[in-house]
């Protein structure tokens, strides 16, 4: 994801009017890359932006998609569709128990299929995801139940 600034200018490019709402959607993203679902978005305006409307955050979300800047991520979430602020292509660290995900720094090199594993699809993008327990997670009591 781009810096506010260059965000802010791809908004006007594109002809979106950049509101207060959308300015704080926008300065919270900008600098988040705790991959979070439209909602967790939500509750994190809402703290600093009490008026605003979940259909504002909603739509402003689906418009960075629209624009390249949030990649949805497939597949490790829970409680709705995550977003990733981070459209490079990249690989995750995911936590089974909290869902924490976090971007590995790494180019997998070598990662691709060879012409007859491919069953004669067209790769889009790839993607590697490491599944685990977070340090937090190790250290906190087992729960009983
Ligand atoms: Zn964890
Ligand atoms: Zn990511």
């Amino acid at each position: 994801m781009r810096s506010l600034d260059l965000l802010l200018e791809l908004f006007r490019q594109n002809g979106l009017k950049i509101t207060p709402q959308r300015r704080v959607i926008l300065e919270l993203l900008a600098n988040d890359d705790s991959h979070p679902t439209a909602e967790q978005v939500y509750q994190r305006v809402l703290s600093v932006m009490p008026e605003v409307s979940r259909t504002t955050v909603y739509n402003t979300l689906r418009e960075l998609s629209e624009l390249g800047e949030l990649t949805p991520v497939h597949d490790l979430s829970e409680g709705g569709q995550r977003y990733d602020t981070n459209s490079e292509t990249h690989h995750h660290l995911y936590c089974v128990r909290c869902h924490r995900l976090i971007d590995i720094d790494r180019d997998f090199e070598g990662l691709s299929l060879a012409p007859e594993e491919r069953s004669g699809y067209q790769i889009l993008s790839r993607q590697v995801t490491f599944y685990g327990v977070c340090p937090d997670c190790q250290a906190a009591e087992p729960e009983t139940e």
